[in-house]
């Protein structure tokens, strides 16, 4: 077993040595987690693994969120088996691995996480010394498959509240870092030095913003003083892991929390510049239409509806769009092609940011695009618009609009109306347009109207 153990990591601390603490051991009657709350298949898990002669133990998220009474989302193990080890040891498993080599393990729709353990950095990069692990100029990790002891992976975590060790068949816990402490005190604090934590991984960041709002926990003061400073490290975290991360930032039930506390660390405008800016111009409307965009998403979820990363980022750029139309026209681009190009610039420079996949990006123009449609009802265009597939979206995206104060002559009650009542009231309401709405004026003169009014209604006009 012993050879088993060592062969499993090797040490790449030696020259880097740092103070090893004895973990802090708490017995099953010194914690309130039991091993029934546990997903059967995690301690499976552990328990193969152990039998196998290896260390092995829930960690992470799950152990924290248990502490708290919370459901967690998923299930990490961590163990002193390699990758190929941990394979050979289940029939359903498959070692995966972008940015280090994980194995997971398949039990119907669960997938229980397996991670050999892992070391933290020699402060310098050296070759010879650490030839898994690099570093860009700023202290970016870009690497790390360096195996440790359980100890090693302990201090590698970012909060201390993320590394507690569950050991299901003792039922104890293990806590090298104070961290069932500080869930008592709700404070998230990083493990070792804050400054340069945030600065091998700037996410760490986000991550802290994110635990704060959805355990309604402080950010312990260390831990956040460096942020603000830092923020700007943002801009070297590749956009996909960013987009990632605003993903889990703002659909996981506390967006509106989480969007007041990345302000207050001036984490937003580094993701989001051109909002940051629409939201300093405009701090009433621009501010208004995204708390109440993710307002709405904190309750949809809280409903168990779905929500679209699609909606959105459609809600956060909007409030950026009527100042890059004014400027595309004063460039000489007439208003359609103006706001065309303003809407696909915007989206193109926010994806450089944070790498929106097209599946989203396409259906945030249409969102938009259909702003632009929906004033437009007469004669069958209403019932079209109606059977269009984003029309729900497009709706709900008006009334966003009319919640943050743009004026829109009663539209989103109007459609809100047309939804409700039957087919030869539709008729109605189709030629009381005609009558008392400009819009509705006789064939000839409604083209001309078209071509002067379409693009300004399809703007958040009290905007600008
Ligand atoms: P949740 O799954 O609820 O979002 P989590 O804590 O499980 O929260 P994960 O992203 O699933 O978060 O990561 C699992 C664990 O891996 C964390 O608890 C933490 O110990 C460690 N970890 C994750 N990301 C980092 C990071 N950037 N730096 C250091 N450790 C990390
Ligand atoms: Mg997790």
């Amino acid at each position: 077993m012993l050879k088993k153990l060592f062969q499993s990591f090797r040490s790449p601390l030696r020259r880097f040595p740092h103070p090893r603490r004895t973990p802090e051991i708490l017995s099953s009657r010194q914690h309130s987690l039991h091993r029934d709350d546990l997903s059967r298949h995690a301690v499976s898990v552990v328990e193969r693994l152990q039998q196998a002669g290896y260390e092995a133990y829930v960690v992470g998220g799950c152990v924290r969120d248990l502490l708290l009474d919370l459901d967690p989302k998923d299930y990490d193990v961590a163990t002193s088996a390699t990758p190929e080890q941990v394979r050979a040891e289940f029939r359903n498993a498959r070692v995966i691995g972008r940015r280090f080599k994980l194995v997971h393990v398949h039990f119907g729709r669960e997938i229980i996480e397996v991670a050999t353990f892992r070391a933290n950095h020699p402060e310098e990069d050296d070759d010879d010394a650490s030839p898994m692990a690099s570093r860009n100029e700023s202290g970016r990790i870009l690497r790390d498959n360096i195996y440790g002891t359980l100890e090693d992976d302990a201090q590698r975590r970012d909060f201390t509240i993320n590394a507690l060790y569950y050991d299901p068949s003792s039922e104890r816990i293990l806590d090298h870092t104070h961290g069932v402490k500080d869930i008592r005190n709700k404070l998230i604090r990083l493990i070792g030095d804050p400054e340069q934590r945030y600065q091998e991984d700037p996410v760490r960041m986000l991550r802290a913003i994110r635990f704060a709002a959805k355990l309604d926990f402080e950010i312990e003061q260390h831990s956040a003083e460096p942020i603000a400073d830092l923020a700007e490290l943002l801009n070297d975290v590749p956009a996909a892991r960013l987009f990632d991360e605003i993903i889990k930032l703002f659909l996981s039930g506390k967006a509106e929390r989480t969007f007041e506390l990345l302000l207050e660390y001036e984490l937003f405008a580094p993701l989001f510049p051109a909002s940051a800016e629409a939201l300093e111009d405009n701090p009433e409307y621009a501010g208004t239409l995204i708390r109440n965009a993710l307002a709405n998403t904190d309750e949809r979820i809280a409903q168990g509806k779905p929500v679209t990363p699609a909606f959105l980022f459609a809600a956060l750029l909007w409030p950026a769009l009527p100042a890059r139309i004014a400027e595309a026209q004063a460039r000489g681009l007439p208003p359609i092609p103006a706001a065309q190009e303003a809407a696909h610039d915007i989206i193109w420079e926010q994806c450089q940011r944070t790498a929106i996949p097209k599946r989203f990006t396409m259906p945030m123009r249409e969102i938009w695009d259909m702003q632009e449609r929906l004033p437009r009802r007469q004669g069958r265009r209403a019932d079209q618009l109606l059977e269009n597939p984003r029309f729900r979206a497009g709706y709900d995206f008006l009334l966003l609009r009319e919640s943050a104060g743009e004026e829109t002559d009663g539209l989103g009650e109007w459609w809100t109306e047309y939804q409700e009542v039957n087919d030869s009231e539709r008729r109605n309401m189709i030629r009381g347009l005609s009558k008392d709405d400009g819009s509705g004026a006789p064939r000839k003169r409604r083209r001309n109207n078209r071509r002067k009014r379409g693009p300004n209604e399809s703007t958040p006009s009290s905007a600008d």
